[in-house]
């Protein structure tokens, strides 16, 4: 099973992919990295950080 680690590395991920690609980044962030993040039941990790802009 994927654990909090696991989401922090994909909420990273996600947040970096956004800031190099923009929409595109964020297009490829929703195909391949939300599905599998939302099998991880774990909140944000970057708003728990307070890194988060999205939230
Ligand atoms: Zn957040």
């Amino acid at each position: 099973m994927f654990g909090r680690k696991a989401a922090e590395k994909l909420d990273n991920t996600a947040a970096a992919l956004h800031k190099v690609g923009g929409k595109a980044g964020e297009a490829v962030a929703n195909a391949v990295i939300a599905p599998v993040r939302r099998q991880i039941d774990t909140d944000c990790t970057r708003c728990a950080n307070g890194k988060c802009k999205k939230h």
